[in-house]
C-alpha cells in the first residue's frame, strides 16, 4: 500500500505519478501501481462491446501471426475471437462502469453491530503489468452503522473489481472503498491472499509464495478489532 515509498525521484504532475521509462519498467517487474482507480483513457467505452470484440479479434491475430503461428490450422483459426470475446465479456468486463453490480442495501433489523466477516471469496483477475492470471480469497469484514448488504453482493463486488487488469493493492483498496462508500461507514476491512502467475510461470519462478494485502478502516485501525478479524480468518495476527 505505501507504493510511493518504494520509488525513488517521485514526480507529480496533477497529482499523478511521473515515472521515467526506467522506472515504468521497475514498477511493472514490481508489480507497483501508480493510483487507487484503474486509470482509464477518455472515451474508454465509446466503442460497443461488438467493435470492441473485432478490433482486438484483428490485433490478436497478428499478435499470433508475429509469433509465427499458422492461422490457418483448425485449431488456431477461432482463438482470436474467442480471446477478443473472452476479454471484452469476461475477464475484463469489470472496466465498464455499467457491469458495476447493484449494492442493494438493508436495514440492520437485528441489530447486529458486531463485526461481519465474509471469508475465502475466490477470485480470479489478471495482473496488469503481464497479462498473467491473479487468483486468491478475498476476506471482507464490516461493522454495520444501521445498514447491511446482502452476502452475495460482497462476493459480486469481488469479482466486478478482479475483472480489470489489475494490481493486488489497487484491487484491495478498490473493493474496500466501494464499500465504505455504499455502507456509510469507515468500519470496513479487506484482506487478500493471492498467487500472481506472472510470479510463478516466469520471472523468479517462485511457485510456493503468495502475496497478503489489507485494507483497515476505521475501528478496524484498533489492533484488538483487527486482531478480532484476523482471527476469525484463522490467520496469525504477525502479518
Ligand atoms: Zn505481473
Amino acid at each position: 500500500m505505501k507504493q510511493n515509498e518504494t520509488l525513488s525521484n517521485i514526480h507529480l504532475k496533477d497529482g499523478k505519478i511521473i515515472l521515467t521509462e526506467e522506472e515504468i519498467d521497475a514498477a511493472g517487474d514490481n508489480h507497483i501501481s501508480t493510483s487507487v482507480d484503474t486509470p482509464m483513457r477518455a472515451g474508454a467505452f465509446d466503442q460497443s462491446e461488438d467493435e470492441k470484440i473485432a478490433a482486438i479479434e484483428e490485433r490478436f491475430a497478428e499478435i499470433m501471426d508475429i509469433l509465427g503461428l499458422d492461422l490457418t490450422d483448425d485449431s488456431l483459426r477461432g482463438t482470436p475471437k474467442r480471446v477478443a470475446k473472452m476479454y471484452v465479456k469476461e475477464i475484463f468486463n469489470g472496466l465498464n462502469p455499467a457491469n458495476k453490480p447493484k449494492m442493494a442495501l438493508f436495514e440492520n433489523k437485528y441489530k447486529y453491530n458486531e463485526m461481519l466477516v465474509e471469508k475465502n471469496i475466490s477470485f480470479y483477475s489478471n495482473c496488469e503489468h503481464h497479462f498473467v492470471p491473479i487468483m486468491g480469497k478475498a476476506h471482507i469484514a464490516y461493522i454495520s452503522n444501521g445498514t447491511v448488504v446482502g452476502l452475495s453482493k460482497l462476493n459480486r463486488l469481488v469479482d466486478y473489481f478482479a475483472k480489470r487488469p489489475q494490481v493486488q493493492e489497487r484491487l484491495t483498496m478498490q473493493i474496500a472503498k466501494e464499500l465504505q462508500k455504499d455502507l456509510g461507514t469507515e468500519d470496513v476491512a479487506v484482506l487478500i491472499d493471492a498467487k500472481h502467475l506472472c510470479v510463478a510461470s516466469r520471472g523468479v519462478e517462485d511457485d510456493t509464495s503468495s502475496t497478503v494485502t489489507a485494507f483497515y478502516g476505521g475501528k478496524f485501525k484498533d489492533e484488538k478489532v483487527r486482531e478480532e478479524f484476523l482471527r476469525y480468518l484463522g490467520l496469525n495476527t504477525q502479518f
